[in-house]
């Protein structure tokens, strides 16, 4: 049988983050709560490529697997999640968005939506032993943009991380969750060797390493909600999720197919 693996998708974790960031990040005490939970229930944690790998090989998963992963690079990882992780022994991958940190100087890119980690933070988290995985550059949406511009913003996204930490980049999560073949194939080019979707369906082995799916954990995420999705009850929870993001794919596809008509005229 083919086991189903939660991979959570974290954003800010704070209790005053920005209004931008607000809906998707969760409170400090709600992840302490999410954790011992976990513990209690004796999950075991893995960091985003591991698990990756182990579906590539087909080696054997730890114990009740899940993977906690953290989008965008916010400060308040360093302030506040990586303590509470540390506190239950728990390995996390954080996928950061190269020009948004806080002093990227001449590499600034995009708009950051709240207080960014600083490379130093970086560094000091990976040798902490936090998996840092890409987030792109800027964080566009990567299915719309053309063939040149999506080549430089995986590139930038991992070189700039790998001369941080002196260390390989090889895991990539695409921002807003958008990819498609195209994206996909372009990201392994790249020299990624897993991806991360949305999608708030729990991944398997016989998952697209380059589209394993996420479930989102936001701030109206209340402990009985958390129970019920890493009880299995995730199908029903993110149902109404899942429809929105079908009908949002098919209008951005329709969108870039409307850009690449105006390119030729
Ligand atoms: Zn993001």
């Amino acid at each position: 049988m083919t086991e189903s693996v939660p991979i959570l998708m974290y954003h800010a974790v704070g209790e005053n983050p920005s209004a931008a960031t607000r809906r998707l990040s969760v409170a400090p005490r709600a992840l302490d709560e999410q954790l011992a939970f976990l513990v209690r229930h004796g999950f075991t944690g893995m960091s985003f490529s591991d698990l990756a790998g182990a579906f590539e090989t087909g080696d054997t998963l730890p114990e009740r697997p899940v993977v906690l992963t953290f989008d965008d690079g916010y400060a308040d990882f360093a302030e506040c999640a990586w303590p509470i992780l540390r506190s239950y022994g728990f390995p996390a991958t954080v996928f950061v968005t190269s020009g948004w940190i806080a002093d990227a100087g001449s590499h600034a890119a995009g708009a950051p939506l709240d207080r960014m980690l600083t490379w130093a933070q970086v560094r000091e988290l990976a040798a902490a032993g936090i998996e840092i995985g890409a987030h792109s550059h800027s964080h566009p949406e990567l299915d719309q943009l053309a063939d040149a511009p999506l080549r430089e913003e995986l590139r930038l996204g991992r070189t700039l991380l790998e001369d941080c930490i002196g260390a390989p980049v090889r895991t990539l999560a695409y921002p807003f969750g958008y990819s498609t073949p195209r994206v996909r194939h372009a990201a392994r080019a790249a020299g990624y060797r897993c991806a991360a979707a949305v999608r708030n369906i729990r991944a398997s082995s016989s998952d697209d390493i380059f589209m394993l799916p996420r479930l989102t954990i936001r701030r109206s995420t209340d402990s009985s909600t958390f129970a019920s999705i890493m009880t299995g009850g995730d199908k029903q929870i993110f149902r109404r999720d899942r429809l929105l993001t079908a009908s949002w794919a098919a209008v951005r596809r329709s969108r870039r197919a409307g850009k690449r008509v105006l390119g030729h005229v």
